[in-house]
């Protein structure tokens, strides 16, 4: 039996493409910027308060996100769906890539899914945003840009208060990471986790491992505390934060020796 689309034509389309306005060395992604929620699913067995906690999406980014595509002119591919109904920073398959349960709240919706239910939320809202970047990607010379990878993290989590303003997340890339986090330091005296509140690993994150080092491509992935940009004036200033270090970076990591800089 074919199921019906989880995105029949009248739905949202998986991904939002901001197009370059200039030609700036930069791409960025937004993995899980969106909330909504294919109405087959229903409300995946979530309350309404829970369907908008961090669980479903991270608070604050897309406004952020938008933002520095303004400002920057950079081209800026975002997630429309939840992460509730697969998450597009997971591979496929992973434990957490469609969670059953999620910073002590259970997904009731997630259990006891066939495989092919499985496979048509990665088909119809992992894979087309994946392809997005991949297209993106196809039309420019890795070397000269760098992968954007923006996300916010919540301020307390399973009952525990987390002490950063922000994070700058890598797994090969380090001395793109080293760069921004000096940055963010010197800009605002904040307190800046290195791979904190997060550790990046090849398995458990997916967009920066499989689009970006795969190509030797230059990343950073910056995670901000939601309560920072949960309401306008906090995105607008984070967003003029990061148009104001993000060039600054790319001139650092351009002039810094290829030893250096190399990951691969
Ligand atoms: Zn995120």
């Amino acid at each position: 039996m074919t199921s019906a689309p989880l995105l029949p034509d009248d739905a949202p389309a998986p991904f939002i493409l901001h197009p370059a306005t200039t030609d700036v060395p930069f791409i960025l992604v937004c993995d899980h910027a969106g909330k909504r929620i294919p109405q087959g699913l229903g409300d995946l067995g979530v309350s309404a308060a829970d369907r908008t906690r961090h669980i479903a999406w991270d608070i604050g980014i897309a406004g952020v996100a938008r933002r520095l595509h303004a400002a920057l002119g950079a081209t800026l591919i975002e997630q429309v769906y939840s992460r509730l109904v697969i998450d597009c920073n997971r591979a496929p398959g992973h434990a957490t890539s469609i969670p059953r349960e999620s910073d002590q709240t259970v997904i009731n919706g997630n259990h006891h899914l066939s495989d092919d239910e499985r496979r048509q939320r990665e088909r119809e809202i992992f894979r087309p945003y994946h392809d997005c970047i991949a297209q993106q990607l196809a039309t420019i010379d890795p070397q000269k840009c760098a992968m954007i990878s923006l996300h916010s993290f919540t301020p307390v989590w399973q009952g525990q208060s987390r002490a950063w303003d922000a994070g700058v997340l890598f797994h090969k890339d380090a001395a793109s990471a080293d760069i921004m986090h000096q940055l963010l330091v010197e800009r605002g005296g904040w307190v800046v986790g290195k791979n904190e509140p997060y550790r990046m690993t090849a398995t458990s994150d997916y967009t920066i491992p499989y689009h970006a080092e795969t190509r030797g491509m230059p990343y950073l992935e910056i995670e901000i505390r939601q309560d920072l940009i949960a309401d306008e004036a906090g995105q607008e200033n984070w967003a003029a934060i990061l148009t104001q270090l993000l060039p600054i970076y790319w001139r650092r990591w351009t002039a810094s020796a290829p030893t250096q800089r190399a990951y691969v």
